[in-house]
């Protein structure tokens, strides 16, 4: 495994074949399952405030489309590569096929570190990016979401650039848009809500009452500050919050409302000078180790490895990030004993809820916001029960369970369909 070197796609790919060998797939369709079915690679220009135009590098990529149009984020990030790209999209397959909504997976992202973009950079970068992939989205195709450091004013671009090239407004043509041009209610928060639920399912399967929970969260972003804001909410006490400017903790809890306030009035909403009595500042690194019953990584992939799977001391992790923990660490805290629910479920609140903003503009028809919040529990608190159900009558760790119903879904619906021509 140490062939591995946190390749996320070679990561992803391992994934797959540890669940193909147990559904024993016939070899013709784990070649197709394996590889993604169309990659976009895309450099273009874009004008800079200061009159310089500047090349951007940018991926699209559709793992598979037997389920039904390719869904999946955008990310905006200085280390994104087609390997990422190509990873994250293979899990959106698996993600969406677990929750059982009828989408394939995909994935998108550009090499930029926003921070260094004006208001307008970010907007001329996002619309010329739209347009370089253009010839793969619309609602029956392809329909992006946002990811890491893109947000509802990003999809609100992307959908009026779209629109604008077909001459009349396509809301399901994007998800995560602000509500006032066809978002969801409810769309913003769902994979922090999604989290939570999956922390509050897992401690009532383990008979942990939820006051009893302390929590550690990686990452204070869209999923990390929504996931500790309801876990706050539920009871819990959060003692550890970490962002981009290293690591907070506070045994009695941490004051999370005081914290989500702090981020949006400083730049980048991040908590670089947060103070409170009793708050120490910690690395992100002791951050994860700390004594805790419930961590939940929710910023990049490959962050719980084998260089610190052992020291980690929560008894559950919650995976708020996709792909934050490498097979090495996964074996080694399966056999310490410790649950994990994996990314392709604990995040799907957001692709869930992405799904019912769709139908919703496919629609127009507009729901409440309750409707959105039990619709989504519905859905995924049903495929936890699913899940877990698996784990248990076969004794296997909740990835390998859920991977098992999602590929043989995946599998079951190509097979289907045959190979054309
Ligand atoms: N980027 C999110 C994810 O990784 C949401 C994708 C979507 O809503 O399409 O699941």
């Amino acid at each position: 495994m140490a062939s591995l070197q946190r390749n996320p796609f070679l990561i992803a790919q391992h994934q797959f074949d540890t669940a193909a060998d147990l559904l024993d797939l016939p070899s013709s369709i784990r070649a197709v399952l394996r590889v993604p079915q169309r990659e976009l690679t895309v450099n273009f220009p874009v004008k800079m405030d200061n009159g310089s135009v500047k090349v951007f590098t940018g991926y699209r990529v559709q793992h598979n489309l037997g389920r039904g149009p390719v869904k999946g984020g955008i990310r905006y990030h200085p280390d994104v590569d087609i390997n990422e790209v190509r990873a994250l999209a293979m899990w959106m397959t698996w993600k969406c096929a677990l929750v059982n909504i009828p989408y394939g997976g995909a994935k998108g992202g550009v090499i930029v570190d926003p921070k260094f973009l004006s208001i307008s950079e970010l907007e001329r970068l996002t619309r010329r990016f739209a347009t370089e992939i253009s010839v793969l989205l619309g609602p029956e195709k392809d329909i992006p979401a946002p990811d890491m450091n893109t947000n509802a004013q990003v999809m609100a671009w992307i959908m009026d650039t779209i629109s604008m090239h077909r001459g009349y407004t396509v809301p399901a043509v994007i998800t995560g848009k602000p509500v006032n041009i066809g978002g969801s209610l409810g769309r913003v928060e769902a994979t922090g809500r999604g989290v939570m639920l999956m922390v509050r399912e897992a401690a009532r399967r383990l008979n942990r009452p939820l006051d009893s929970l302390r929590i550690v969260v990686q990452g204070f972003g869209n999923v990390g500050s929504t996931a500790a804001h309801l876990l706050d909410q539920l009871g819990c006490k959060v003692v550890g919050i970490s962002d981009a400017t290293g690591g907070y903790y506070c045994g009695r809890g941490l004051d999370i409302a005081a914290m989500r306030t702090f981020t949006t009035q400083h730049s980048f909403r991040l908590l670089e000078g947060y103070d409170a009595p009793g708050v120490e500042r910690i690395s992100g690194t002791e951050l994860l180790e700390l004594d805790c019953d419930v961590l939940i990584p929710a910023a990049l992939e490959n962050q719980i490895t084998d260089l610190n799977a052992l020291r980690i001391q929560a008894r559950m992790i919650v995976e708020g990030a996709n792909g934050p923990t490498t097979p090495e660490a996964d074996q080694i805290l399966t056999e310490r004993g410790v649950t994990i629910v994996p990314d392709i479920l604990a995040n799907a609140g957001g692709v869930i809820v992405s799904y019912f903003e769709w139908v919703q503009g496919l629609q127009e028809f507009f729901w409440h916001e309750e409707d959105v919040n039990d619709k989504l529990e519905r859905i995924i608190v049903g495929a936890f029960d699913q899940v877990w159900t698996i784990a248990e009558e076969r004794r296997l760790p909740l990835r390998t369970a859920a991977y098992l119903l999602a590929v043989e879904r995946v599998a079951e619906a190509n097979v289907t369909r045959g190979v054309y021509p």
